[in-house]
């Protein structure tokens, strides 16, 4: 399984890429989200093979910005509507995720008590999540993603695109792997530096831990109670 995530360039090729190269982790099927930052958003999904993803795609579907996943189940069968990524029933949220949320039947009676659920996946309780508590609470999508976090046990690396502020990739990881690789004029997130090294050696190594609001020219990272981490980039010195 695999997360690709970019900001501020052609999004749909790069995350095929990304993915293809991020294959040998194993998955079921594969998806992604597209937005072109002019008012339009695609998402598609297949089950299988990147190939099959690929065959789906129109040539006008393409993105600046973009968040792709290729799932290895663990909860909900490999269908279709299990495949990431996942949103919420307002269709602002968009989510990938690698990784496990053990809380997630507590949290989805706890919380989501009447949503409508388009999946078995524990990952789209958290999506649901992120939205009630925007709107609830009035939040920008940022803050509602970390509110969230708060209430989510379990393993994560989450790439997160708010439609309302499209220009933005929000990020999480918690004991499952994640890079961020800064890039001139764009930035790419994804499981591992290899699977990305075409487009950037320069990285930074998220940790356990960190949440981060990514755009095309900079990134800022906090912890989960909100302070800002630093993390600084470093570059890998390798051919691809
Ligand atoms: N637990 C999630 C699911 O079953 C994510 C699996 C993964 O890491 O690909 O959909």
């Amino acid at each position: 399984c695999g997360i690709v995530g970019v900001v501020g360039k052609s999004a749909r090729d790069l995350i095929l890429n990304g993915l293809t190269n991020l294959e040998y982790r194993g998955y079921d099927s594969a998806g992604m989200y597209l937005n072109d930052l002019a008012g339009h958003e695609y998402l598609v999904k297949a089950v299988g093979r990147i190939s099959n993803l690929k065959e789906k795609l129109t040539p006008e579907q393409q993105g600046l910005v973009g968040i792709g996943h290729t799932r290895w189940a663990t909860h909900g069968k490999p269908t279709v509507d299990n495949a990431h990524p996942h949103f919420d029933e307002t269709k602002r949220f968009y989510l990938v995720h690698n990784g496990v949320i053990e809380n997630y039947l507590e949290l989805k009676e706890k919380y989501l008590q009447g949503v409508t659920f388009k999946s078995e996946t524990d990952t789209e309780v958290v999506v649901q999540l992120i939205s009630k508590l925007a709107r609830e609470n009035n939040l920008d999508g940022f803050s509602a993603f970390k509110k969230a976090l708060k209430l989510v046990k379990g393993s994560y690396a989450f790439l997160l695109v708010d439609n309302t502020q499209p220009d933005h990739v929000y990020i999480a990881k918690n004991k499952s792997p994640m890079m961020l690789g800064l890039g001139n004029g764009f930035n790419i997130i994804a499981s591992d530096a290899i699977s990305v090294l075409d487009q950037t050696k320069t990285f930074v190594d998220l940790q356990d831990g960190d949440v981060g609001d990514i755009t095309k020219d900079g990134y800022t990272i906090e912890n989960l109670d909100g302070e800002k981490v630093t993390r600084e980039p470093h570059v890998l010195d390798i051919d691809p």
